[in-house]
């Protein structure tokens, strides 16, 4: 079956171009998907445009929009153990990351199904008579969501949920590594009774299938996920129609430890926070920051257990953490380790590919701890995306608060003491847009998720997610009109 979504039909690549999808793990051939060219995408963005201007989606009361949300959530929930499997085929993530993400997934469903209905303007008393004034919400138009490989149909549900709860078209291309469960979205969307074009998937490499929901003039919102060098190019690219633009980008997220914290509690979290999905998080906690009289005591303790973390593929259900995504993924981070190492950061533990067949034919690499790293190197500074933690020393508040925000980021970070004064204080300084206290991840639907700094322009949960999606209009009107004479 054709893999390109377009005007409520399914069909091929006008060039016939395919790609084969791998699972991570192995190598082994997961299917041979169309790849869509920008030609494409342009028919996409025609079929999305014509669905906005003649609806009668962005018309669809609120109401209704959301209990169309909400059955596309039950859909999700029916299909959860298909869905899981094929994001871990598709990603190599383990299955039971996989079926939390479908969790996660059908939340924000349901979090935009009912903010739907919720949010419906206001009155506004104008103290003068014959005249009434209200601020209403209207859809942007037509919206491109291009998204990740790491969270494929998280990212993709982040978007989707309230472009469409706002009354939205859209064209969205995933991750050319990670298709399946956006093909298998497009499918519950049309199985919930959204009208054809509404929603519209083209499958592809960014610079061809992705460029134009940058530059197109019928796309009226960019909303992106992905690297911070991708977010400058398509954010320079949508300039030319002054489209708004939301960029959820990367983040090179401080994890501060002082010496007062739960022990164990942070040890575990630490590794947690680094070595999830190793490390292919843009919340990860790859810089981790320790007071000084714990440093040695610490950084030994969380070494010993990154030793023992087990690697495997997605059904192997003794593995803590899986693969990198690709080959050319993990030479990326190889370099990275290699330059920390070159600029004097000491490797504690990993570095390395681990050894024996089970490995062979993935892209697996083992979880890494550089030490003694200052804020100047490469390793520190940029985002590797791997199972790398890079260790520095603090001596006081002032000075974890410098060096947690001495970077071009601002995504997510965390702070562990047990004093509250202190934790309320740094997460104040702290420039993210995330902090946790005593703890490293948790995320809510309702709560906002964006970054300060180049993390991003965006907002992409809470009711500022959906606030991204519309635009809000002031409609004064005057009921008995007269002429004003002021030059009588
Ligand atoms: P990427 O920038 O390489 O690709 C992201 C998407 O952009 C893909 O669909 C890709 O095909 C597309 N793309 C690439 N070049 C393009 C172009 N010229 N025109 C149009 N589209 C183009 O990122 P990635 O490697 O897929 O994802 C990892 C990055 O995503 C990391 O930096 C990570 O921090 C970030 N991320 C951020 C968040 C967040 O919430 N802030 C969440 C997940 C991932």
């Amino acid at each position: 079956m054709p893999e390109l979504f377009i005007g409520g039909a399914w069909r091929s690549a006008l060039d016939g171009r395919t790609r084969e999808i791998r699972c991570p793990a192995d190598g082994d051939l997961v299917a041979v998907v169309d790849e869509a060219g920008a030609k494409d995408t342009v028919e996409a963005i025609t079929a999305a445009r014509r669905a906005f201007d003649e609806g009668p989606w962005p018309t669809t009361t609120a109401a209704d929009r959301g209990d169309l949300l909400l059955r596309v959530a039950d859909l999700l929930a029916r299909d959860k153990d298909a869905l899981a499997r094929a994001e871990s085929l598709d990603t190599g993530k383990r299955l039971v990351e996989s079926a939390y993400d479908i969790d996660d997934i059908v939340n924000c469903f349901r979090y935009f199904g009912r903010l739907a209905a919720a949010e419906t303007g206001r009155v506004i008393e104008t103290g003068t008579a014959n005249t009434d004034s209200r601020v209403v919400y209207e859809p942007v138009g037509v919206c491109g969501l291009i998204t990740p490989w790491n969270y494929p149909l998280l990212q993709t549900a982040w978007k989707v949920a309230p472009a469409l709860a706002a009354g939205n078209t859209f064209v969205l291309k995933p991750s050319e590594l990670t298709p399946h469960t956006a093909i298998h979205l497009m499918r519950l969307l049309a199985e919930a009774g959204l009208p054809d074009g509404v929603a519209n998937l083209v499958l592809g490499a960014g610079p061809e299938a992705g460029a134009p929901l940058a530059d197109h003039p019928d796309v009226d919102l960019l909303s992106f996920t992905g690297g911070l060098q991708t977010g400058r190019r398509l954010m320079a690219a949508a300039a030319g129609t002054v489209k708004k633009v939301a960029l959820e980008l990367g983040g090179k997220n401080p994890n501060i430890v002082f010496a007062d914290a739960d022990f164990d509690t942070a040890v575990d979290m630490a590794l947690t926070a680094v070595f999830l999905h190793s490390g292919q998080v843009c919340s990860a906690g790859a810089r981790l920051l320790v007071e000084d009289s714990l440093h040695d005591r610490f950084v030994d303790e969380v070494v010993r257990r990154a030793r023992e973390i087990r690697l495997g593929g997605p059904f192997d259900e003794r593995a803590q953490t899986g693969p990198l995504i690709s080959a050319a993924h993990r030479e990326k981070v190889e370099a990275y380790v290699a330059a920390g190492v070159a600029e004097g950061a000491v490797l504690r533990c990993g570095g390395a590919r681990p050894e024996g067949p089970a490995y062979d034919a993935g892209h697996y690499y083992l979880p890494t701890v550089l030490d003694e790293c200052r804020s100047g190197m490469s390793v520190v500074r940029e985002e590797s995306f791997g199972p790398v933690l890079t260790v520095e020393r603090f001596r006081d508040e002032d000075e974890a608060v410098r060096l947690a925000n001495d970077t071009i980021y601002g995504l997510a970070g965390a702070v562990w003491t047990s004093d509250e004064g202190r934790a309320g204080r740094v997460a104040a300084r702290l420039r993210l847009g995330t902090v946790w206290i005593n703890d490293y991840h948790p995320y809510l639907p309702q709560a906002e998720w964006g970054g300060f700094k180049q993390s991003g322009t965006g907002r992409e949960l809470g009711p500022a997610g959906l606030a991204e999606y519309r635009e809000t209009k002031h409609i004064w009107r005057n009921t008995a009109p007269e002429p004003q004479a002021w030059f009588a």
